[in-house]
């Protein structure tokens, strides 16, 4: 019994770990919208533990502002594998709105870590 290893997404390209998460057409499309720019050679070109290590520590700001991309790339890595396992599992349409929802994740994350709860206000009461 043969296994096709072509993409389901796309069926342009052999389903490994880069094509997933970089190199499919709806992903390529996910990556340009968060501001990866189609000559930015190491992005498009690494292997997977270069492309890990050089967004995981890149200072660049993507096309959102403020947002750090060391922040942006795992939260998109993380909802591009999501939405494609339940493209291919669950037989759902690719969200075409998966950057603005990683925008607004980053955002919201960034907003919860940077306005921790008043820990002044706390009080701690002893129970037995
Ligand atoms: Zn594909």
């Amino acid at each position: 019994m043969g296994v096709d290893d072509k993409c389901p997404i796309c069926q342009e390209g052999v389903e490994t770990v880069m094509h997933a998460l970089r190199d499919c057409l709806w992903v390529r499309s996910i990556w340009r919208h968060l501001g990866v720019l189609p000559s930015d050679q190491i992005f498009w070109r690494a292997d997977l533990q270069v492309w890990l290590v050089y967004n995981g520590n890149a200072k660049l700001n993507g096309t959102t502002g403020s947002m750090p991309w060391k922040m942006l790339f795992p939260f998109a890595l993380w909802n591009l594998w999501k939405s494609r396992n339940g493209s291919v599992f669950r037989g759902k349409n690719p969200n075409p709105d998966l950057a603005k929802e990683v925008v607004s994740q980053v955002r919201e994350f960034l907003y919860c870590a940077s306005s921790p709860r008043d820990l002044a206000r706390r009080t701690i009461k002893g129970v037995r």
